[in-house]
């Protein structure tokens, strides 16, 4: 199902029970987008923002997820040039001005609440695509553990447990660490990328065998990071890795 207006009122019939609404009188919910206070009882988005973020639709990548121009593509430009240690994605937002805001403050003014009405799109635009693919582990993709100090949290992680939640599938914080504090991406071409990131990642809950993993990430850019991820865990016996993220930019 895609977010329209019968599955906004899905998200806002969410907010129904007795601990919530006390929850909201202590602590009001602010809409991720414009952060202003959203009645109670309203959902995790006010009714003006819903519209402002772009949920991605078909005809869209068979294997990252990124939207395309025209339905008789398959695959982006991106998926056509290069191979992938994925096996197929799925991005919920257009990575556009009003995404990006937000994620900034739920990244670094701990706005954690966000993840809740983050989670909600999540389950909404790729619930069924999620259930199709009988996951039995999810997977945040991991904060080294410096920035995970500097944060106080990785926001991937919240983002998988809300998920697993809502999904009913194990999450796994402890599977794999970062054991190399690799600059940020966004800072280098996709060559300086992929060294970047070569062992980057490392297995070290070694008494869980997964065989479809669920991968989540905030943002999807050139996939490097999934791909690093994916590699490290096909080399111990994954067979397939998917990933899910909030936001990927342009059409290609
Ligand atoms: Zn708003
Ligand atoms: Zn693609």
């Amino acid at each position: 199902m895609e977010i329209g207006s019968k599955s906004f009122e899905k998200i806002k019939n969410g907010a129904g029970n007795i601990g919530k609404v006390l929850l909201n009188i202590i602590y009001p919910q602010t809409c991720p987008v414009c952060q202003k206070i959203i009645p109670i009882g309203e959902g995790n988005i006010c009714r003006d923002c819903l519209g402002k973020l772009k949920p991605i639709k078909n005809p869209r990548c068979l294997k990252c997820g990124k939207p395309l121009e025209e339905a008789r593509i398959e695959y982006c430009r991106d998926c056509r040039r290069k191979k992938h240690s994925y096996d197929g994605g799925r991005c919920v937002f257009m990575y556009n001005k009003e995404l990006r805001e937000s994620i900034y403050r739920f990244k670094y003014n701990n706005k954690r609440e966000y993840a809740q009405f983050y989670v909600d799109a999540m389950v909404l635009q790729c619930g069924d695509w999620i259930r199709r693919k009988q996951i039995d582990g999810i997977l945040p993709v991991p904060l080294h553990e410096k920035r995970l100090l500097k944060r106080g949290f990785n926001q991937a992680q919240v983002l998988a447990e809300g998920l697993g939640k809502r999904l009913g599938v194990p999450v796994y914080s402890k599977y794999m660490v970062r054991q190399r504090n690799t600059v940020a991406q966004k800072q280098l071409n996709e060559k300086e990328r992929q060294k970047n990131l070569k062992k980057a990642f490392k297995i070290v809950q070694n008494d869980v065998k997964l065989k479809r993993i669920l991968l989540v990430d905030d943002i999807y850019t050139t996939g490097s990071t999934v791909d690093a991820v994916a590699r490290e865990l096909k080399q111990h016996g994954v067979s397939e890795v998917y990933f899910i993220c909030l936001g990927t930019s342009g059409i290609n």
